[in-house]
């Protein structure tokens, strides 16, 4: 059984497939609290409904997208999120996974695009991220960091250069949004050829920041 908070067909807003048609399946839950979250109604483990892993199946909308994403709140922080994940490589394209990386992410089936959400010092939660997963890192993760200022920006710099991470796997960096600008992240990238995708989150501009379930 799973709580899922909502499930829906969208455009996938940020990775490397931002712009593909996508079936968000959004999981109910989340023990971290960052300061920039813009899914706080999904936080609460009750804002779910409990539902077999049939139900959920059986439940998704039609005809089926490419893309299916599992997000949340934090899909990990449920123990049978791997089920889950596992049910869906038989059934989507390509299926993505994103995580504030908490929780080990070594469970994660290996078809199955992790999107690691590295948490900065200006998060509120730096404190949570489980730097084990940086033993986990593939060509098919993407390392995420979301930045509210110059600060998170040269730390996220610091990380990626001790964990070798432009090396192993994809960066994106954005921007917290109402924190930072994007011509300030894009300015310091150039400056120093950093080897990262920078993203915007593309639903924001096409359906405005305070849209849920889009
Ligand atoms: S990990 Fe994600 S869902 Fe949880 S508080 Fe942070 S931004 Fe919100």
């Amino acid at each position: 059984m799973l709580r899922i908070h909502e499930v829906y067909q969208s455009i996938q807003g940020e990775s490397t497939l931002a712009g593909m048609p996508c079936t968000f399946i959004r999981l109910a839950g989340c023990p971290l609290r960052c300061v920039y979250c813009d899914t706080p109604q999904a936080i609460p483990l009750d804002s779910g409904q409990t539902q077999s892993l049939d139900e959920i199946l059986q439940a998704l909308p039609k005809p089926q997208t490419p893309l299916a994403l599992v997000t949340g709140g934090e899909p990990l922080a449920q123990k049978h999120c791997s089920a889950l994940l596992d049910a869906l490589v038989k059934r989507y394209q390509y299926v993505q996974l994103e995580t504030a990386g908490a929780h080990d992410i070594a469970t994660v089936p290996s078809q199955v695009s992790i999107i690691l959400d590295i948490k900065t010092p200006g998060s509120g939660e730096v404190g949570r991220n489980r730097w084990q997963n940086m033993q986990c890192l593939s060509t098919n993760t993407e390392v995420k960091f979301v930045l509210t200022n110059r600060e998170d920006y040269d730390w996220a710099k610091s990380i990626m250069a001790k964990y070798g991470l432009a090396q192993q796997c994809t960066v994106l960096m954005s921007c917290a949004w109402g924190s930072l600008t994007a011509q300030d992240l894009a300015a310091w990238i150039i400056q120093d050829h950093l080897p990262v995708r920078m993203q915007l989150q593309l639903h924001k501009y096409i359906w405005g920041a305070e849209a849920v379930g889009v």
